[in-house]
């Protein structure tokens, strides 16, 4: 790489006196100060403050200030204000450039004549605005071309043409042509500095020959920026920057020859150190720019920017690497930009490279996939269990990725129990093994149900480990079926069968539980890996007084609880149930049961048998009637007998 720096780069003669003087007043150790700042460019500055050097703004400020000496810059003031500084009994040391004040004497002398004054350049300009205020604000001041055709003289009235002094040589031809034109009297005077002029007529020059261009200055300079143009113009390839720090050398790796150029407010420090680190890094960009990649090549990247669907790295060639979202993952509609940032450091396999084009693809996918693909080769040879979240539900199974490489888990080795529905598992993060890796036919096959299986087996033992007879359990009910419910107690299942779900009778187990439903149960076996469960506790067991509470000839209140033709069941006591045959609910006659009762109807009858073995009850309403009606003809008899006797 070449790299060539202007002759007229950086501080033209007039920055250099006033700058120069600044220093020179400062180094003399008295108070300095300058009417504005004395260039545009914060480094220099920067470091005058730091000497001491303070800037003030109008008189009114620096009469305010301690004695001192003030400078005033080399775009010059207005004859008022440099009368009002002198007023201040200030020492005033006047760096205006001598170029500038050539002017002064132009527009004040011609003004003075009665001729009419146009000045071309930037009205905001603190040149342009001194050069008015020396002709007394009569100044026309044209910025463009736009405004030159606006312009309409006084007849008869001869005009002066001057220049703010780093104005541009051609804008300012292609006005003054146009003035011409409109302006009967005029009178050209191309006041725009040579440096300036040759400055920009070097850089021109400079530009159209480098393949970049590096224009230094600071981005307040008005003649940094013009310059910026005029090499824009020639080169696309032209960088402004303000100091060393802006530079961005990589910027530069693919180029052969560059140029630097400065404007007239930057220091030669700031030029050389650039030049400096431009020379030092030459050796580098050197490399860089010989360096080769190739498709299939994997190499390192620095991301440079992000988009949602676009990664742009460096990768030490003269073309950054892309990796677009289908190359950076499987899983659509990613945005990148919440999965990478600037300054992320990844590895990446080249895909194709352009160089016509400047182009290079890259894929982090495909790199992932292959590594990925060496860890699930082992994974599969030492049955190592894997986890990763499930990234999409197939019909026929589940899919999940591991660094971006997709195993399929089939429906039926999903878990130990079939499962229609798999959806709840979109997204969770599961176990499983492979059980197939064939990667020549893209086959990477895992396998959950067995891990399922043994954990429950685990859990399994662990519970038949911890119960015994006798204990009682929580358990929640799993399945229920017409001859009992089985109940998961924890990681076990156990049977509660239909005859062990109360004291009483159960019609059918559907009708008292459902999935889902808490049971509290105690052991009532264990066989194997086999348990039955039971809720007939014993202290809930009516027949624990049963030679007492169902003795015969008791009398006893219960429920019709059903119905049969030959008699009704009446609950007695909860669970208990005792029949009372059709004979025995009066001593009158009855077909059927249901013809003079019904279900849950309260009724008072008599035990008539009790067979504790068959837990057996027979009960009669009749002989209640029968004995009441003992005992009235008892009542009835009783007063004739008294009355015989009497
Ligand atoms: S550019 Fe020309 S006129 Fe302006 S200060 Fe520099 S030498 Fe003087």
């Amino acid at each position: 790489m070449k790299i060539d720096v202007a002759k007229t780069a950086g501080f033209c003669f007039g920055v250099k006196r006033a700058v120069d003087t600044v220093y020179a007043e400062a180094a003399k150790g008295g108070k300095v100060y300058t009417y504005g700042p004395i260039i545009h460019n914060e480094e220099v500055i920067n470091e005058l403050g730091r000497m001491g050097v303070e800037i003030v703004n109008d008189p009114e400020e620096a009469a305010a200030k301690p004695p001192g000496t003030i400078v005033i810059r080399s775009h010059g003031i207005s004859k008022q204000e440099e009368e009002a500084l002198i007023a201040t009994g200030h020492r005033v040391v006047d760096a205006t450039c001598p170029f500038v004040k050539k002017i002064h004497k132009i527009v004040f002398e011609e003004s003075e004549k009665g001729k009419g004054i146009i000045v071309t350049g930037d009205r905001e300009h603190p040149e342009v605005k001194a050069i008015s205020a020396w002709c007394g604000h009569k100044a026309h001041i044209i910025a463009d071309i736009d405004e030159a055709k606006d312009f309409k003289g006084e007849e008869n009235k001869e005009y002066v043409v001057v220049s703010q002094t780093t104005f541009n040589t051609k804008k300012f031809k292609e006005i003054v042509e146009i003035l011409k034109k409109n302006v009967y009297y005029i009178n050209v005077m191309n006041t725009i500095c040579c440096a300036t002029e040759e400055r920009q007529k070097e850089a021109c020059e400079m530009a159209s020959s480098h393949d970049a261009m590096i224009v230094i200055g600071s981005a307040n300079s008005s003649n940094t920026r013009k310059l910026f143009e005029i090499c824009r113009q020639q080169c696309a390839s032209t960088y402004f920057i303000q100091k060393l720090i802006d530079l961005d050398l990589k910027q530069f790796k693919s180029f052969c020859c560059v140029g630097i150029t400065a404007g007239a407010s930057t220091p030669n420090k700031i030029i050389k150190e650039v030049l400096t680190v431009m020379e030092e890094n030459f050796a580098q960009l050197m490399e860089e720019s010989f360096k080769t990649v190739h498709t299939g090549q994997v190499v390192e990247g620095k991301v440079i920017s992000v988009k949602e669907d676009e990664i742009i790295l460096n990768i030490g060639y003269k073309s950054d690497a892309t990796v677009s979202r289908g190359e950076y993952t499987n899983t659509p509609n990613v945005d990148l930009t919440k999965c990478v940032k600037v300054d992320d450091v990844m590895n990446v396999k080249i895909l194709k490279v352009d160089d016509r084009e400047g182009t290079v693809l890259a894929s982090y996918k495909r790199l992932a996939a292959e590594r990925s693909s060496k860890v699930l080769e082992e994974a599969f040879n030492n049955k190592t269990v894997l986890k990763a979240p499930v990234s999409e539900v197939l019909n026929g199974g589940l899919i999940v990725e591991i660094d971006e490489t997709r195993i399929f888990i089939p429906a039926s080795l999903v878990s130990d129990t079939f499962e229609k529905d798999l959806t709840k598992y979109k997204g969770q993060e599961i176990e499983f093994v492979l059980t197939e890796f064939n990667t020549k036919r893209r086959r990477i096959i895992g396998d959950r149900k067995q891990l399922v299986s043994a954990q429950k087996e685990e859990k399994k033992q662990a519970v038949l480990s911890k119960i015994k007879v006798g204990d009682v359990v929580e358990g929640v009910v799993k399945n229920v079926t017409d001859f009992g419910a089985f109940v998961d107690i924890g990681g076990v299942d156990g049977l509660l069968h239909i005859s062990e779900m109360s004291w009483g009778r159960i019609e059918n187990p559907k009708k008292i539980f459902k999935s889902g439903d808490n049971v509290r149960a105690f052991i009532k076996e264990i066989s194997g890996d086999k348990i039955a469960l039971s809720m007939k506790f014993a202290d809930q067991n009516p027949w624990a007084n049963a030679d007492e509470d169902f003795a015969i000839g008791n009398v006893i209140t219960g429920k019709v609880a059903r119905m049969t033709d030959f008699g009704a069941f009446v609950e007695i006591v909860p669970g208990v149930d005792a029949l009372l045959h059709v004979s025995q609910i009066s001593k009158k006659r009855i077909e059927k049961p249901q013809d003079v009762l019904k279900v849950g109807q309260e009724i008072t009858a008599q035990i008539l048998d009790f067979n504790y073995d068959e837990k057996k009850i027979s009960l009669s309403m009749r002989a209640l009637e029968e004995s009441d009606d003992e005992a009235e003809e008892a009542a009835e008899e009783a007063p004739a007998e008294e009355a015989k006797e009497e």
